[in-house]
């Protein structure tokens, strides 16, 4: 396994889309309000969509299937031919999650992944997408420089014995990226190795490091 160096961090992609991640969220609140008026949704219904989002559904589940995925050869096949179904084993899945396919990080191969359209994501082993990931910036600039992007954007050295491929997102495919499993991990388990496996790795905008705690996913403020 070629180790990379990553110093990825969601603070500094944060902020290199900070004043978009701003208007889009101006956006979000005007529409809610406009939903709301109009009385086509309740803020009830809005507050437990997130609410699971948060707490029950998130990168947490993707991290699982990552770990079970290093760890169990033949779920590791099966979600590589078809994550759907191989999420569902582990009753994951759902909304947002009808169609997902896993795309395997190798010693050549780096997958990253955008929705150059919109913000499509798998939300049922993702949870919600972050600001960043929905911003014009990273949907333009990820696809026209993906070395350059992962490296000054997200402190992300892909070297050049690395293929990158970016993979377009949509309403019908949503992506989900299986990092390459550290060196020095072998006598973990599930749990342990699950600990590793960070939201930005499944995007393919970081790596697992061992080294690191994993940070926790910052939360939406109402
Ligand atoms: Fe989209």
């Amino acid at each position: 396994m070629i180790a990379m160096k990553t110093t990825a961090n969601r603070t500094q992609s944060s902020s290199n889309y900070a004043t978009k991640e701003f208007d889009l969220a101006a956006r979000a609140r005007a529409l809610e309000s406009i939903l709301l008026e109009k009385k086509l949704v309740s803020s009830d219904a809005i507050e437990r969509l997130i609410s699971s989002y948060e707490n029950d559904i998130g990168p947490m589940l993707g991290a699982k299937i990552v770990a079970k995925a290093w760890a169990n050869p033949a779920f590791r096949k099966r979600m590589l031919e078809n994550a759907t179904a191989a999420c569902r084993e582990l009753d994951i899945g759902g909304m947002e999650g009808e169609n997902m396919v896993a795309l395997e990080n190798t010693p050549t191969l780096h997958n990253v992944v955008v929705c150059t359209l919109c913000s499509c994501y798998p939300w049922p082993v993702l949870g919600l997408p972050p600001n960043w990931y929905k911003s014009p910036q990273y949907r333009s600039k990820i696809v026209i420089e993906p070395r350059k992007t992962l490296r000054e954007d997200f402190g992300l050295n892909i070297g050049p014995e690395k293929e990158i491929k970016v993979w377009d997102s949509s309403a019908e495919i949503r992506y989900l990226v299986l990092p390459e499993r550290p060196e020095g991990t072998e006598k973990m388990t599930e749990a342990q190795l699950a600990s590793l496996v960070t939201r930005e790795s499944m995007i393919g905008v970081g790596v697992v490091n061992p080294k690191k705690a994993k940070t926790k996913t910052r939360r939406r403020k109402r």
